[in-house]
């Protein structure tokens, strides 16, 4: 679902960052792929790339058949609307908004409101243990449940990929597991997963692992 061929990105200064250097990677539906690296080597520009938030400075980028590249920034932004969920390592959920609603909201990036939100939202919050959460405030909720929650937002466009930055870097080992064991459920539905981190105990649990070093890839 997922080709890269010879992706490269430069940042402009001085001296120039070359953060991705003809990253070449092959991700079949439904690989779970865990991507390591040394802070700065090009973990999140790699993400961001594969996420259509930014655009390889060269090279290709199918994702399911589609040459991205080529597309322009509202064709891309429906693309990832339709495709793709993200998760960050601070969770980046609303304090203002319950839980139902901060899932609810995902979908007004996505296009015009469609009916049954609500029903959707509670859905996906089913699935990920926190539906008995739906009326707290975020603030309220432990580290590992606010993970769980914004994964239900993710999950609420039925994204084929989800790309996870550094998952589990604000939990402890409880709850770091927690997610782990989502995680591996949703594998185990037919999502395909790519997962940033720097601990062993998460990649352990993916298929595959690579390495990113100064902008190169490589397998492990
Ligand atoms: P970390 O583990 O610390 O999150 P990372 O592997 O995710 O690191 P990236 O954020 O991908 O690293 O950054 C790769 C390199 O590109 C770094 O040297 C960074 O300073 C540089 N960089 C990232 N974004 C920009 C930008 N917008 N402008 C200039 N340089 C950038
Ligand atoms: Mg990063």
């Amino acid at each position: 679902m997922i080709l890269l061929n010879d992706v490269s990105r430069v940042f402009p200064a001085d001296p120039p960052v070359h953060a991705l250097r003809g990253v070449r990677l092959r991700v079949e539906r439904g690989d779970y792929l865990a991507v390591v690296g040394p802070s700065g080597s090009g973990k999140s520009t790699l993400l961001n790339t594969l996420g259509l938030l930014d655009r390889p400075g060269s090279g290709s980028y199918l994702l399911d058949g589609i040459e991205t590249t080529a597309l322009g920034d509202g064709a891309r932004t429906r693309l990832r609307g339709r495709r793709i969920g993200f998760v960050f390592q601070s969770f980046h959920l609303l304090p203002h908004r319950t839980v139902s609603e901060n899932v609810m909201l995902a979908e007004l990036y996505g296009g015009p409101p469609r009916r049954g939100r609500r029903e959707r939202a509670m859905a996906m919050l089913e699935k990920v243990g926190m539906a008995h959460r739906a009326g707290f405030l975020p603030g309220r909720l432990s580290g590992g449940e606010r993970q769980r929650v914004a994964i239900a937002r993710a999950l609420l466009g039925e994204p084929s990929l989800l790309l996870c930055d550094e998952p589990t870097g604000n939990l402890d080992s409880g709850n770091t597991e927690m997610v782990l064991d989502l995680f591996d459920t949703l594998h185990g539905q037919g999502l395909t997963l790519l997962v940033i981190t720097h601990e062993d105990a998460v990649s352990a649990r993916a298929g595959r692992r690579v390495r990113i070093s100064d902008g190169l890839l490589t397998e492990e």
